[in-house]
């Protein structure tokens, strides 16, 4: 009963869903067995639907009705270049590129550089190229906080003069132990009543470099006592003598991000200024901040909030993806396995596969986890229309055709993509000695089992059918080859073909033809569906299988593959061409997914 609550809780918070909608899905919804059993996880793909409304499309649909902006919607992307982004950034990115998009207004991409000692030129570019990738355009709008560093100091001096702020002299310990508690106001600062003079006077020393790191900090004069603890004076800029990424030694004193963000949302006159929830209790000091500039700055946008995206086997951390990154638990922030954009990318996920798993998850105020099996369908989905098909064997076992004349070879033809006849054919070839999937060879077969087994006929894919007659071991016992014969008659778009039906269907490569190449089977990162829940360690929760390294066979044509280029092996799943590794003559392919789910189900 519980559950069901909480899952129609959930089914009517996810704004702009038609009741259809959420009745057809409220049963896969479910509930995890862990310390946020209460919070719904989506399981499965959800219908697409078209650009759905939703309760911040609801907020801006209302402010255009009565000419709030004039019509204007103009929102932002404000990362913080301190790591790469992940894929709950793509989240945030798509809804804020997809609402100027859809409303005809424009998305600024704004660098929120306030913090010089974690923020790097590597990460800046990095950032941009993961948001053109996307698919999303900036325009003339690309901006960072630290342009705005001289107008945010003058508002500073602003604030000063107003009596609104104050030049502190305690040290951080002793401001978090008067900062009081959730249940408990806080005291003031002995220096809280220094005259307006004073405070100038030492704010702007404070900016020439003449105290120590720490010395002193601008605090906003609010209210010691607000039950919201954001509001209890928070500081504002500190003194932090570090050499910034692109504005050098020019200022030792940096602002912090509270103060920061909401002016710079005013000063590129943002009209909607969309947030993750976490920032909720902040908003209060957001609004607060602009009431008190109202006479300098230009505007005073709307922060809104929204449920920040959870995907099941990650971590969307930046911090804790960088730890797997320096502790050596990946190969790199673009590790096909890391949920990073540039891993996602380099695993063979779309920009258009991204989009539309955006689209499908929605906007909601509520906190949910989305399985990742809906990330891997949604990939699923765009590649199954993009991707053509290829033959390759992973696990290769020989067959030889006893009586498929030596020095024989033939061509057999294979769609390009069975639903699409317009993309053609090609020629794969056929010869005496080919290479099979291991598993599809049972020397005892299980029930149900319809592929080789001796005695068996299976059809090999495009060309004929073949009986196992013969198993050659080696001396551990292990199967090394076997031997088939084949019914000439049989062949695969043959008057002939169809007279015979078998139930198994079997893909091979000819031994002379196919390509060896390197292939590496990912899996998810994770094995633990919520790693880093309740403050676990997920580097526990690591997938020891997450990555499997095979020398496989390919069709010949694969030889030849561009970096990037992206195929369904047939009856395997969709594999990219790696785009660091792939060389002329010497594709290294990754699994991006499965053609199925099977994760978690033994197959
Ligand atoms: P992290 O905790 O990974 O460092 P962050 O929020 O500190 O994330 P920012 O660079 O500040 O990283 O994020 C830029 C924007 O992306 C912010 O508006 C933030 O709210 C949004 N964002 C970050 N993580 C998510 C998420 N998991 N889902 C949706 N939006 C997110
Ligand atoms: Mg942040």
């Amino acid at each position: 009963m519980q559950l069901f609550q909480y899952r129609l809780l959930f089914a009517l918070n996810l704004n702009g869903w038609s009741l259809y909608n959420v009745l057809r899905h409220a049963w896969r919804i479910t509930s995890r067995e862990t310390n946020l059993k209460d919070t719904p996880v989506i399981t499965q793909p959800i219908a697409p639907i078209a650009p759905a409304a939703n309760f911040i499309r609801n907020i801006i649909d209302e402010d255009n009705r009565i000419g709030k902006w004039g019509g204007r919607v103009e929102t932002r992307f404000p990362p913080e270049p301190n790591g790469y982004l992940h894929i709950g950034h793509a989240k945030s990115i798509c809804l804020n590129f997809g609402l100027a998009r859809d409303y005809g207004g424009v998305c600024h991409l704004r660098f929120d550089d306030t913090n010089p000692e974690k923020e790097e030129q590597e990460y800046v570019d990095a950032i941009l190229e993961s948001v053109k990738w996307l698919g999303f355009d900036w325009g003339r709008n690309l901006h960072y906080a630290s342009d705005y560093f001289d107008k945010l100091y003058e508002f500073a001096e602003h604030l000063i003069n107003r009596g609104q702020a104050y030049v502190d002299s305690l040290t951080a310990e002793e401001i978090r132990a008067l900062r009081g508690t959730l249940t408990e106001a806080g005291e003031n600062s002995p220096y809280r009543e220094r005259s307006i003079a004073e405070n100038l006077d030492l704010f702007r020393r404070m900016k020439a470099g003449e105290f120590a790191d720490g010395a002193h900090v601008l605090r906003a004069k609010i209210d010691m006592s607000s039950p919201n603890i954001n509001l209890r004076d928070p500081v504002i800029y500190r003194i932090r003598r570090a050499h910034h990424h692109r504005t050098g030694d020019k200022w030792c004193i940096y602002p912090m991000y509270d103060y920061t963000h909401c002016i710079s949302d005013a000063l590129e006159n943002i009209t909607h200024s969309i947030c993750t929830l976490e920032f909720e209790d902040h908003r209060p000091l957001y609004d607060w901040v602009l009431d008190q500039l109202q006479d300098v700055v230009p505007c005073h946008p709307q922060q809104i909030e929204f449920a920040r995206l959870n995907l099941t086997y990650t971590v969307t951390s930046k911090r804790k993806l960088m730890e797997l990154v320096a502790g050596g638990f990946v190969e790199g922030w673009d590790d096909p396995r890391m949920n990073t954009l540039v891993g996602v990318r380099r695993r063979g996920y779309t920009p258009e596969s991204i989009r539309l798993f955006a689209e499908r998850i929605g906007v909601s105020k509520a906190d949910s986890w989305i399985d990742m099996s809906v990330l891997e369908d949604c990939l699923r989905q765009d590649l199954n229309e993009r991707a053509p098909r290829r033959i390759a064997v992973l696990k290769p076992l020989k067959l030889i055709i006893d009586n498929y004349p030596k020095d024989s070879e033939e061509e057999c033809l294979a769609p390009n993509h069975p639903q699409k006849p317009e993309w053609g054919k090609r020629a794969v070839p056929l010869s005496r000695i080919i290479y099979i999937e291991h598993d599809d060879f049972m020397e005892i077969p299980a029930k149900g089992y319809f592929r080789l087994s001796p005695g068996a006929e299976v059809r090999l894919r495009y060309a004929y059918i073949v009986k196992c007659v013969n198993v050659v071991k080696g001396a551990s016992g292990e199967i090394e080859e076997i031997h088939c014969t084949y019914d000439p008659d049989t062949k695969s778009g043959t008057a002939g073909a169809e007279t015979r039906k078998v139930k198994g269907n079997i893909h091979w490569l000819s031994a002379s033809h196919a390509h060896p190449a390197e292939v590496r089977l990912f899996d998810r990162l994770f094995s633990d569906p919520h790693p880093d829940a309740g403050g676990k360690d997920y580097r526990a929760f690591l997938n020891p299988h997450s990555k499997e390294i095979i020398s496989a066979y390919l069709e010949s044509v694969l030889s030849e593959v561009q970096p990037e280029e992206l195929f369904q092996f047939e009856r395997h799943g969709y594999f990219i061409a790696d785009r660091v590794e792939t060389k002329p003559g010497k594709p290294v392919f990754n699994r991006a997914v499965t053609l199925r789910d099977s994760w978690g189900k033994s197959t």
